[in-house]
């Protein structure tokens, strides 16, 4: 059972990631944040051309390499056009749930990194027609009224075509260690990969480790893959939510409940657009269990269609690496108000830890 004092760190830490904005391709100010946070750790880290912080920390030569990643970018909007009478256009980027987005408060960042406020537009109930009232507003049609009068006062406000959007960042705890947030999808994964990274340097026997909080995850799936080209790792831990099935609207989809344990995914699969997927390296699936039978944690299995993540691309890069996607429950994905609980992050964090530092010379690299 993790204390207060793991579960208010784990939150701080999770709300400040949560309350900075960072659309997939602008990712400064998360990175920014994730540096301070390891400098303050003591530990060195290092920026890509695309921008992914690398943070190594070295161990046992003679074992394989680790990657351990998150991404710091969450999905939004791009400005893509300006109405005469100030109201603002935009394109999906990402997969932003277009019924989830009438009211929505959101905020554009301007060319000074400030963040400009803002609400979409939806028809005053009073004019909407009977045949209107079950309607989802698409994309096409969806404008941000952020109070400006015309084009010219939007320009002089520094928003332009191109300035990135996201969901005004939000962040508050609920009952029970949970809490919602406007990018808990992968801000969590962040967080807890942070925590491992600080607990690594205390750790002796371990493998060497490259922490990376990667970049453009919403946009492409494949931001890290220039770190894994570079660092040629052996094996891949990919961080990040797995999709609860405990609300009334997803019953039967799975077994993976919010506040009942950190995941593994066994398959995952996207066939729409494209063709992919992780059925993860075995042995990494030994050592997850392992790891979890240790430290006495409820490890809860995943199988799901519909999901992709970066760990589907990399593992085809090099030599091929022995890769594993490790997640924490999430209700509500993509939406303005994502769910997780803070009691699963520190035993995903607990997990991770444990199994990485399985990771010795009897580890079974081929498959
Ligand atoms: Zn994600």
């Amino acid at each position: 059972m993790p204390s207060k004092k793991e579960i208010n760190f784990i939150s701080k830490i999770l709300e400040d990631l949560v309350l900075i904005s960072g659309l997939s391709g602008y990712e400064t100010n998360v990175r920014e944040y994730l540096l301070k946070q390891l400098k303050n750790k003591k530990l060195r880290a290092n920026t890509d051309i695309l921008g992914n912080l690398i943070c190594t920390i070295k161990g046992d030569n003679a074992l394989p390499s680790v990657i351990l990643f998150a991404h710091m970018d969450q999905l939004g909007f791009i400005v893509k056009k300006i109405e005469n009478d100030g109201f603002i256009r935009v394109e999906r980027l990402g997969g932003i749930p277009e019924k989830s987005l009438a009211s929505q408060d959101v905020v554009i960042v301007n060319n000074k990194n400030e963040l400009i406020q803002g609400t979409i537009g939806t028809k005053s109930h009073h004019a909407t027609q009977q045949e209107e009232k079950y309607l989802v507003t698409s994309i096409k049609n969806i404008y941000i009224d952020a109070g400006f009068k015309n084009k010219r006062d939007v320009l002089r406000s520094g928003i332009n075509i191109g300035s990135p959007v996201t969901y005004a960042p939000y962040y508050k705890t609920l009952a029970n260690n949970n809490v919602c947030g406007s990018s808990i999808d992968d801000r969590a994964g962040c967080a807890v990969i942070l925590d491992v990274a600080a607990s690594l340097i205390k750790t002796k026997k371990k493998p060497t480790v490259h922490v990376v909080f990667s970049v453009q995850e919403e946009f492409n799936l494949r931001g890290v893959l220039p770190v894994i080209n570079t660092l040629k790792p052996d094996i891949a831990i990919q961080v990040d939510l797995t999709l609860t099935s405990d609300t009334p609207d997803m019953i039967n989809s799975s077994d993976v409940v919010l506040g009942a344990g950190p995941c593994i995914s066994l398959f995952s699969f996207h066939g729409r657009g494209t063709l992919n997927g992780v059925i993860p390296h075995p042995s990494m699936v030994e050592i997850f269990e392992k790891a979890a039978k240790i430290k006495k944690i409820n490890l809860q299995r995943s199988v799901a269609s519909g999901i992709l993540t970066d760990a589907s691309y990399i593992q085809f890069a090099n030599k091929g690496i022995a890769t594993v996607d490790i997640g924490f429950p999430m209700r509500y994905s993509h939406s303005s108000r994502e769910v997780c609980n803070l009691e699963d992050l520190i035993n995903l964090k607990n997990l991770i830890l444990t199994a990485i530092n399985k990771i010795d010379k009897d580890f079974k690299l081929i498959r």
